[in-house]
């Protein structure tokens, strides 16, 4: 704690004191490196169950970094601060069906005990929640207002529902106590960081093809996803965070560009210079069909909307795993 008491005794009031839980995953490593650079001190906590030092060993040398080995499940004490983004949560679908019990009470516990600090400190909080709250969707593409079609006992549930209740919790937070919560949606996301052993397709078929390994297409290959540049996704995080108290959220966050797994896998063979062929193998159980976010919210009440096209985002993921796979 020396170095979080340090940096909260130089850097005067303006500063924001933040945590980030799941701060040395691949999204987290990047809000904490973001936020560091806007001059803010944060706190970075983390069980490292997907996590890696890694990605925040550029960060360690920061005195205004702290990390903090933590599982969100337990409360968290000793610790003031003005903000709390919470994002503590495996997000790969092999990784959160691993140990599926620890999976639901990561969310559910994690967002009690911390939105229990929230309260009593009056601190701001941002839940990452996602775009599998809407499961496998029947109305196209899925604006906040949609309820979601999800399997309740699946393999898939742990996380979904997790989420859900999540969310649950935050509005009944903000309306029973006054909290101040942001939620946001997020459709998937990508780029450097990426663990390449995390079973997500974008990471998947990139260090596939890079070891001229077969690209496996679970199913035919014809579902799609939204595919979101983690740059962008960042701005969007902060772009909430600071936005006045009324936008609540949820607020999806995401590209809307949407794309089959055939044709991503076709744009990393290009991009690559691959000559890996295609695998099929059976796709997953509840393994949603389509997904594109409709972000007119977020255009209107964040000013926000993604900018880097899937090539150029694909080209920094490969130029990044090229290193690291
Ligand atoms: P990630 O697996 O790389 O990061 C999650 C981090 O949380 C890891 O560092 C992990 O060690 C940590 N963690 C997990 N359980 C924890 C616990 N009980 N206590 C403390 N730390 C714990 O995943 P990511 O892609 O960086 O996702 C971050 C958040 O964003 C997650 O909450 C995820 O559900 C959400 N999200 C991500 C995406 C995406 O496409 N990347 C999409 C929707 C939602
Ligand atoms: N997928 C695939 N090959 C892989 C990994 C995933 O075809 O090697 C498919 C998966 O079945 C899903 C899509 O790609 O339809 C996105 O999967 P991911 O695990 O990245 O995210 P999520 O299913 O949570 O959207």
């Amino acid at each position: 704690m020396s170095a979080w008491a340090a940096a909260e005794g130089s850097r005067g009031m303006l500063v924001k004191k933040i945590l980030v839980t799941g701060g040395a995953g691949f999204l987290g490593s990047h809000l904490c490196e973001k936020l560091l650079n806007q001059g803010h001190a944060v706190l970075c906590l983390d069980n490292f169950f997907t996590g890696r030092e890694e990605n925040i060993a550029h960060l360690r040398a920061n005195p205004a970094f702290t990390l903090i080995r933590h599982d969100v499940t337990q409360p968290l004490t000793g610790v003031a601060v003005d903000e709390i983004y919470n994002l503590a949560c495996p997000a790969s679908p092999p990784r959160y069906q691993h140990d599926p019990i620890h999976t639901m009470k990561t969310s559910v516990l994690g967002a009690l005990n911390l939105l229990e600090m929230a309260k009593a400190q009056g601190a701001k909080i941002f839940q990452a929640s996602t775009s599998e709250v809407y499961g496998d969707p029947s109305v196209h593409p899925q604006p906040e207002s949609y309820w979601g079609n999800v399997n309740p006992i699946g393999i898939r549930s742990c996380y979904d529902e997790g989420k859900r209740a999540a969310e649950t919790l935050f509005f009944d937070y903000q309306r029973q106590h006054g909290v101040r919560i942001k939620v946001a949606r997020i459709f998937n996301t990508y780029g450097p960081r990426m663990d390449p052993n995390d079973g997500r397709v974008v990471s998947n078929f990139i260090v596939q093809a890079l070891r001229g390994q077969d690209l496996t297409i679970y199913g035919d290959g014809s579902q799609t996803r939204s595919f979101c540049y983690v740059d962008d996704l960042i701005e969007g995080f902060i772009r909430l965070m600071d936005s006045d108290d009324g936008v609540t959220g949820p607020i999806n966050l995401g590209n809307p560009g949407e794309f089959s797994m055939l044709e991503l896998a076709q744009k990393v063979q290009a991009l690559t210079g691959a000559r890996s062929r295609l695998a099929f193998k059976p796709l997953p159980q509840d393994d949603p069909r389509q997904r594109r976010p409709d972000i007119t919210q977020a255009e209107q009440k964040l000013g926000w909307r993604p900018a880097v096209p899937l090539e150029a985002g694909l080209r920094h993921t490969i130029e990044y795993l090229r290193r690291h796979a």
